[in-house]
């Protein structure tokens, strides 16, 4: 392999590349990147960039590009594929060619259909979305978040700080339902409310309401309207993977969350081409591919994924799984697979600090704890054990 062109210049994109230079290969590295900006770390966005107290979340110095002979192109975009003649199309007309493509092209935030781009109206996953947000904080009164996922959550809390009346709306029973159930839902739910966060649960999101071209509410399923002049849509992401049309890459079904599908190393079964971070749909322990949309994950795949194109076997190095969610002064950790779980056991509750074992069939697959780390952590020998490394699918 003489030139490795990696497509999207964030985490996962990055720690590729320090991993093949690491992992001692010299030749021809590029980097490529639609945002105008070098690779920089998300999760302070929703969290210490909101509240005001960070503007710095580059993930690497500026000199570090130069010094690893990584080539960074920013403000490109790759539009397309040619996998048989191994080169890339870019959106400023000129093409690149390739011996590996990585393809580390993130998500995007989804929309809500038909709701109209007024202002007023965030997502949140980039740096110029969370600047924007940011920007609005300082006038803005009330707001209305949709969507009470770990973002949804985590803005409710960075809100909160700032002094903004908070709305927090989730069609689904609780907060972080989908991710952690019920049971900690309902303790994430009442930590919420404990701050002042009016929640509504159970109950989807029908139209925004508009006055000109200002957002001034949110009009809900069940006919209520909450008055708002910020609103943030947090109802999850879609891979970044219409730029592979027509390329012969498997996707995902859309069903199954998309993505690209790849074997356990992030290789596809199109010769040189590789995915990683939160647009790959590598194996997984659910018992098929599926993305995971988690720091820690973006960085162990591209671990396994350098050493990989390098001709190492680095699969078993692989950890537990890791998130962690900072919401007010409380740290959710979540260790493992809560998604394989039949029964969740509340084990301690204190309450701002809770501590939750997942099992199926009597066996811990998950430990949830808000500011419990060492619980949570010594739990990790346990869990490595019942979350045998999953078989190869798709
Ligand atoms: P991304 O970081 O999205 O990078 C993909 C890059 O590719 C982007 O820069 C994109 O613009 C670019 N790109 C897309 N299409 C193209 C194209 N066609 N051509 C060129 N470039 C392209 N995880 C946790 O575990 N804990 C947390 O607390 C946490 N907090 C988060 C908070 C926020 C606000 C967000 C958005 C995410 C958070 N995450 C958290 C998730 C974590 O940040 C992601 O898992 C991680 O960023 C994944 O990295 P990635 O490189 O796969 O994708």
């Amino acid at each position: 392999v003489e030139h490795v062109l990696i497509v999207g210049a964030g985490l996962a994109g990055l720690r590729t590349a320090e991993e093949l230079r690491r992992g001692g290969y010299t030749g021809e590295l590029t980097l490529l990147g639609d945002e105008n900006r070098a690779p920089y770390d998300r999760p302070p966005l929703s969290k210490q960039y909101v509240r005001g107290e960070t503007d710095d979340t580059a993930l690497r110095p500026a000199e570090f590009f130069d010094e690893q002979d990584i080539r960074l192109r920013l403000g490109i975009a790759a539009t397309g594929v040619d996998t048989a003649a191994r080169r890339v199309r870019l959106s400023d007309g000129t093409e690149a060619g390739y011996d590996a493509l990585v393809i580390a092209t993130g998500l995007r935030p989804r929309r809500i259909p038909g709701v109209p781009e007024v202002s007023g109206v965030h997502v949140l996953r980039s740096h110029t979305d969370a600047q924007a947000l940011r920007e609005q904080l300082g006038s803005a009164r009330k707001a209305v978040i949709v969507g009470a996922g770990f973002i949804g959550c985590e803005l409710a809390a960075g809100l909160r700080h700032r002094g903004l009346d908070v709305t927090l709306v989730e069609p689904q029973p609780t907060p972080l339902f989908a991710a952690l159930d019920a049971e900690v839902g309902a303790l994430v739910a009442r930590l919420h409310e404990s701050e002042g966060v009016e929640l509504r649960c159970g109950v989807g999101v029908e139209s925004l309401v508009t006055e000109g071209d200002s957002v001034s509410g949110v009009r809900l399923a069940d006919g209520s309207v909450i008055d708002a002049d910020l609103v943030v849509i947090g109802i999850g992401s879609v891979p970044v993977t219409d730029w592979l049309e027509g390329s012969g890459i498997p996707l995902a079904a859309p069903g199954d969350g998309g993505g690209v599908l790849t074997d356990e190393t992030g290789h596809t079964i199109v010769p040189g081409v590789w995915a990683v971070g939160d647009v790959a749909a590598w194996p997984h322990a659910i018992g098929r591919n599926k993305r995971v949309e988690h720091w820690t994950n973006a960085g162990e795949q591209a671990q396994v994924l350098a050493a990989a194109l390098l001709g190492v076997d680095r699969r078993s190095e692989v950890q537990v799984p890791y998130v962690w969610s900072d919401q007010y002064d409380m740290k959710i950790q979540v260790l493992g697979i809560p998604a394989l779980a039949d029964e969740v056991q509340i084990v301690e509750d204190k309450g701002r600090k809770f501590l939750a074992h997942y099992l199926r069939a009597g066996e811990l697959v998950a430990v949830v704890g808000a500011s419990m780390a060492g619980k949570v952590m010594k739990a990790r020998a346990q869990l490595a054990v019942t979350l045998h490394p999953p078989a190869t699918v798709g």
